[in-house]
């Protein structure tokens, strides 16, 4: 069994937000990721690397082993499969919130819904859980765009200032779910490099508890 740890980050805001902690955590990359067009990275320890993914794909990489652990938001979490992974750390960042939003003063019409997202997963469980009927239509991206131009009713998106759904005439509705990133370890790389990932986490957690502290 390799020794190599892999971890699992995708590029943005989290990504901004994880190196920090990473670098508490002492695990820093060998070169500046911003500027390089590369998907793996070294680190200042022989046997940890960096591999940088779509968001989406971040928890497929953990789930299937592939990379040991990795970063991803709770919106990710709540859509992907997640049967081989445990959820360690809320690491804290890249906070937001999951919400339903529609069109400005509009009310929802008496008939079965129709809601766009690009979380249809969780978009569903959601109505489900409401006792709302809806159709959920999926998206991927752009998803103000859908009541302005009659796709649906109501989006579910995430939601942090606000200003995008105003800048679009949209307004937030209900509150679904909290989000922030989450450390994410794949169940058997847990087990079988318990001795490498535990310090990790370990610190990690505290670096998370420093930042609150501030
Ligand atoms: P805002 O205009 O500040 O409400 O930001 C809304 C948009 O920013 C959303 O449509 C998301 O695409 C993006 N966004 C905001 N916060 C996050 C986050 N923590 N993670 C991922 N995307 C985010």
């Amino acid at each position: 069994m390799s020794n190599t740890l892999t971890i699992a980050l995708s590029k943005g805001r989290i990504f901004d937000e994880t190196l920090p902690l990473l670098e508490k955590a002492n695990i820093i990359p060998a070169e500046d990721i911003h500027k390089s067009r590369k998907l793996i990275f070294d680190t200042n320890h022989d046997n940890i690397k960096l591999v940088v993914l779509r968001a989406t794909d971040v928890a497929t990489y953990v789930e299937h082993g592939v990379a040991d652990f990795g970063v991803a938001g709770k919106d990710v979490l709540m859509e992907a499969s997640t049967k081989n992974l445990y959820e360690l750390v809320d690491l804290k960042i890249a906070k937001c919130r999951l919400m339903t939003a529609g069109v400005v003063g509009e009310a929802l019409p008496a008939r079965r819904l129709k809601v766009a997202s690009k979380f249809t997963k969780t978009a569903k469980a959601y109505f489900a859980e409401q006792g709302i009927q809806a159709d959920v239509i999926k998206l991927y991206g752009a998803m103000e765009l859908a009541p302005i131009m009659g796709l649906a009713d109501l989006i579910v998106d995430i939601v942090d200032t606000g200003n995008t759904l105003k800048a679009n005439g949209l307004e937030p509705r209900d509150f679904i779910a909290d989000i922030s990133s989450r450390l994410v370890v794949n169940k058997a790389a847990y087990k079988t490099k318990y001795a490498q990932i535990e310090p990790i986490i370990e610190m990690l957690r505290r670096a998370v508890d420093n930042n609150e502290d501030k």
